[in-house]
């Protein structure tokens, strides 16, 4: 089942891959638990998980 979980970058919640990525608890992305460390494209996925938190915020905030 460890291939179908992924780990929130926002709680720290466990859930399962969905389309979306998005975790069921606080709408966080869901991240692979498993980073490729040895990536150079992991000093991207930052950018990248900090856009989308930003825009979680303001999804929230119009809502
Ligand atoms: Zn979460």
């Amino acid at each position: 089942m460890t291939k179908y979980l992924q780990k929130c970058s926002n709680c720290g919640e466990y859930g399962l891959i969905n389309t979306k990525s998005v975790c069921k608890h606080c709408k966080g992305t869901l991240v692979n638990p498993f980073p490729p460390k040895y990536s150079p494209i992991d000093k991207y996925a930052k950018y990248r998980l900090a856009y989308f938190k930003e825009e979680f915020k303001k999804r929230y905030k119009n809502n």
